[in-house]
């Protein structure tokens, strides 16, 4: 058969990525050469090399997310929603008990969405989008109500960027022997994570954030004991914890079609993410780029939403600029053809766009992005920075 060697380039992009653009955007990411070559190749669904690869994903997952043989690792085909959906629909009380959700954006809401939808108790301590929940309202909240049993908290935050202070509250949450279930979705990678000495029972993340693989699944840590318990518990066949658990142990395989090449992808990411030297060095790299990007981009006039102690260095939000000239679509599409792709904001209340900070660029790629976006100012005309009144 006749097949033509290559994809051909779609794109003219800037140097080290001149076939595509680089994703400034907090998943699916920039990913490494190395990874995207990874998929070149064909895996079935039963090939003992490639229940190897998923045993050997899953015992890397629990060393990164400092695990001891207490825990297990599940993965789930399909985004990050689809762990979060699993997570809690096979383990959030059904009667009696409350979830209590910490919300502070987009993912908080989404995560109380998917309870309201599975029609499960919950509670939501709503902090805007801005702000982090706190330990005295964690507190109060855990206090006024003695029917919570679990609580449902986002690492980083990425409609915002705000990093949680996810230890202090998981170990008040702890304290009154309550289930610590965690999005670490936008974190996992670049920050630390020790899911034993910070007394997390759950944690949800998937394969296109800051372990830097492609798209294609999610996964769940937890205690096995917890996962025993969630037997019959799911509402759902393709969503049932327990069963997807039953089947990897079994014979190593996914009950249904598993995602290959992301899986093969993955790996592929996990390695390179020990020859960068760990999670530590991996955060290192993130804080250089965020550092860069906000100072270029303060020097260009432009505001960030957080103070720098908030800001993590996984994605920032700047506010719109209150200029006329300022169109985002426009801006948007600018940077795109200069080889940079953006994201809109999420802010409910303020006019904003969001640049992220992870994913294979460094602190080059960002001076080349704040190049470009100068370019694209100057093209705008835009001159009067000051963020749109609210
Ligand atoms: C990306 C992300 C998710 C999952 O989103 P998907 O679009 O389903 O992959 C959940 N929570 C947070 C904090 C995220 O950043």
């Amino acid at each position: 058969m006749n097949h033509p060697a290559h994809v051909p380039p779609r794109f003219k992009g800037p140097p080290g990525q001149v076939d595509m653009p680089y994703l400034m955007t907090p998943g699916p990411l920039t990913t490494s050469r190395g990874v995207k070559s990874a998929m070149l190749a064909d895996y079935g669904s039963r090939d003992s090399e490639f229940i190897q690869m998923v045993a050997e994903i899953r015992r890397e997952l629990l060393r990164l997310a400092g695990c001891d043989e207490s825990y297990e690792c599940v993965i789930v085909q399909g985004s990050g929603t689809f762990a979060i959906e699993a997570a809690l629909g096979s383990l959030a009380p059904a009667k009696r008990k409350k979830t209590l959700v910490l919300a502070n954006g987009q993912y908080g809401d989404r995560a109380a969405n998917i309870l309201t939808a599975l029609n499960r108790p919950l509670i939501k301590l709503d902090r805007g989008d801005s702000q982090s929940p706190t330990i005295s309202g964690l507190e109060t909240a855990l206090d006024s109500d003695a029917d919570i049993s679990h609580v449902w908290m986002v690492h980083c935050e990425t409609t915002s960027g705000i990093v949680n202070p996810i230890e202090e509250l998981a170990k008040i949450a702890k304290g009154r022997n309550k289930i610590v279930m965690l999005d670490s979705m936008s974190a996992f990678g670049a920050l630390p994570l020790d899911m034993v000495a910070d007394g997390i029972d759950v944690m949800v993340s998937s394969s296109n954030k800051c372990i830097e693989g492609v798209p294609g699944f999610s996964y769940v840590i937890l205690k096995r004991e917890l996962l025993e318990a969630a037997e019959g518990k799911s509402h759902s066949v393709v969503l049932d914890l327990f069963q997807q658990w039953k089947g990897l142990q079994n014979n190593g395989q996914f009950r249904f079609t598993p995602p290959t090449h992301a899986i093969v992808a993955f790996r592929q990411a996990l390695r390179e993410l020990d020859a960068e030297g760990g999670i530590a060095m991996r955060r290192a790299r993130y804080q250089r780029n965020a550092s860069e990007l906000i100072t270029r981009m303060r020097a260009m006039g432009f505001t960030p939403l957080l103070k720098d102690e908030d800001a993590g260095p996984i994605i920032q939000t700047f506010l719109t600029p209150r200029d006329p000239k300022f169109d985002f679509e426009v801006f948007y599409e600018a940077l795109r053809v200069r080889g940079f792709a953006i994201y809109p904001g999420k802010l409910t209340k303020r006019p904003s766009f969001r640049i992220g900070t992870i994913g294979q660029i460094d602190e080059q790629v960002v001076r080349a992005f704040a190049r470009a976006v100068e370019e694209v100012l100057t093209d705008m005309d835009v001159r009067e920075f000051a963020p749109i009144e609210i």
